[in-house]
């Protein structure tokens, strides 16, 4: 099948494309290299540098390369950004995501995989967060993407659109070759093995008076090659039907058991410090992923807290400038 994947320069649609392309796919990689880099580009895949915000790019883009499927990565994806600054959200995110959904109605591409996340959840009744969980978007960034769902939505009904919404809990790790490399970088993983690798003195804590076993903040880590292949189950799973999927491991960490995972893993003494709670930061978030086992067998294959942070330690290491070497 040929996929477009937009924003695989990016750190999990680069990875997306790494384990496609090992899969068998062809694959066509639209980024405007806003976050990503065109290192991450898999060589195997056609790379188009190109902006979603160009309806007409879009346009020839798809004239051109005639994809089966559309993987939607490239997007604004900070909570606390959206908070500042609500319309490159609601605005960018959204009108480019039109922008994509309707050039891809036109040139009769109707299988679609959209990334979505965890901050639809800001008031979980639950714990661990299912999808039959009430969406309360915790920021103009997790609204964009419920809007982005809802067009799908209606696309489903209207126009035979199949698509998955994969709301992602806490990617984490690396494949050997491709990493996590923000700037600004705001990941508590990445942030945390900066200091092992002596490029920062401190990590702060945001908060330690959480209703939480040590009172620091709960999440759940994915290792994005188990994100990866969720994508690739549910690529081929859309001919039985459009899905929507929440994708973690099922199991919390806190930010102190991370610190101290990465100091057992690095052999660094990584000092924190306490600081001011993050804005917006809920105490728990946990997804329930029964939903995605069921129904495609997905499995995780990296679990374990210590997999994931030794992965990322590996190509933090190897690529202590990220890509920029
Ligand atoms: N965090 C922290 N210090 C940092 C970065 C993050 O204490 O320098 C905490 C953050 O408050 C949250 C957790 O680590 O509780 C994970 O944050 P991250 O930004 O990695 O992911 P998020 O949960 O916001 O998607």
């Amino acid at each position: 099948m040929k996929v477009l994947v937009t924003g695989g320069a990016g750190y999990i649609g680069s990875i997306v494309v790494e384990q496609l392309i090992q899969a068998g796919e062809t694959v066509v990689v639209f980024d405007n290299l806003y976050q990503g880099h065109r290192a991450a580009v898999h060589p195997a895949a056609t790379f188009v540098v190109g902006s979603l915000a160009d309806r007409s790019a879009v346009d020839d883009l798809l004239n051109e390369h005639r994809p089966q499927a559309i993987m939607h990565f490239a997007s604004h994806t900070l909570v606390g950004e959206s908070m500042e600054n609500p319309f490159r959200y609601l605005g960018e995110n959204v009108t480019n995501g039109l922008n994509l959904l309707q050039s891809a109605v036109q040139h009769g591409v109707r299988r679609f995989i959209l990334s979505s996340t965890a901050n639809l959840f800001d008031e979980p009744a639950r714990m661990p967060i299912d999808e039959a969980e009430t969406i309360v978007p915790g920021s103009p960034y997790g609204e964009s993407k419920y809007i982005l769902e809802r067009m799908l939505y209606w696309l489903d009904r209207t126009h035979d659109f199949r698509y998955a919404a994969l709301r992602y809990f806490n990617a984490a790790g690396a494949s050997a070759e491709r990493g996590e490399d923000h700037h600004p970088e705001t990941h508590l993983i990445p942030i945390v093995l900066s200091v092992a690798l002596g490029k920062r003195d401190k990590v702060i804590i945001f908060g330690d008076d959480y209703p939480t076993r040590d009172g620091t903040c709960v999440r759940d880590y994915i290792h994005v090659i188990d994100l990866a292949q969720a994508h690739i189950l549910a690529l081929r799973a859309l001919n039985r039907g459009s899905r929507v999927y929440n994708l973690g491991n099922g199991q919390g960490f806190t930010v102190k058991e991370v610190i101290q995972t990465a100091r057992e893993i690095s052999g660094h003494p990584i000092p924190a410090e306490i600081g001011l709670r993050r804005p917006g930061d809920p105490d728990v978030l946990i997804a329930s992923s029964d939903r995605i086992r069921g129904e495609l067998g997905w499995e995780p294959q990296h679990a374990d807290l210590r997999d994931i942070i030794e992965s990322a330690w590996k190509w933090h290491q190897a690529h202590p400038h990220g890509y920029e070497e």
